[in-house]
């Protein structure tokens, strides 16, 4: 498939929808994120069962997502699995003008659009499931490669040659 087939998944031209709900799959894997860099993301399998449903003012986008996701353990730097499960809804406004929105749920599009781009959104909605502390026996099953932890607790405990000039420049930052 080429890049820009692939992107054409994400374009949801609602316009062209009789009014009701409709189910669209969509499939984000490793070409998504080739456009959507992430140092937090190595790869990517997560399938999001999009239900859509136009009304007179409004058009609600219901995402159901599973997958994987594989990242980096926090302790021994090796790839993590982390299975992704997650349920959003996004409301598309489609009367009136656009505008900012005060709610992360609610989007003002205003009465001349005929679709939208989920691409952003899902971005959002799977970067924000990677916790801060990644760690293989703390979020599944596997475990962490105990030749890593030896060679880094190995690294720990070599002193360091050189004084880092750094921290006199952040003890006078504290200072003033
Ligand atoms: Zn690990």
């Amino acid at each position: 498939m080429k890049d820009k087939d692939y992107f054409k998944q994400f374009d949801i031209r609602f316009a062209s929808f009789a009014f009701g709900c409709r189910q669209i799959d969509v499939e984000v894997n490793d070409l998504f994120f080739e456009k959507y860099i992430n140092e937090d993301i190595q790869a990517c399998n997560v399938r999001i069962h999009l239900t859509v449903e136009r009304k007179e003012t409004m058009v609600s986008l219901e995402f159901d997502m599973h997958g994987t996701v594989i990242t980096f353990c926090d302790r021994c730097l090796e790839k993590l699995t982390m299975p992704i499960s997650k349920q959003e809804i996004l409301i598309l406004k489609t009367t009136g003008k656009p505008k900012e929105s005060d709610n992360e749920n609610i989007v003002y599009l205003g009465d001349k659009e005929y679709s939208y781009n989920i691409e952003q959104i899902i971005y959002e909605y799977i970067v924000t499931l990677i916790p801060i502390r990644k760690v293989h026996t703390e979020t599944g099953d596997e475990i962490c490669n105990p030749e890593m932890l030896k060679l880094i607790e190995q690294a720990k405990g070599t002193p360091q040659p050189k004084y880092d000039e750094r921290w006199d420049v952040l003890k006078k930052l504290k200072l003033e």
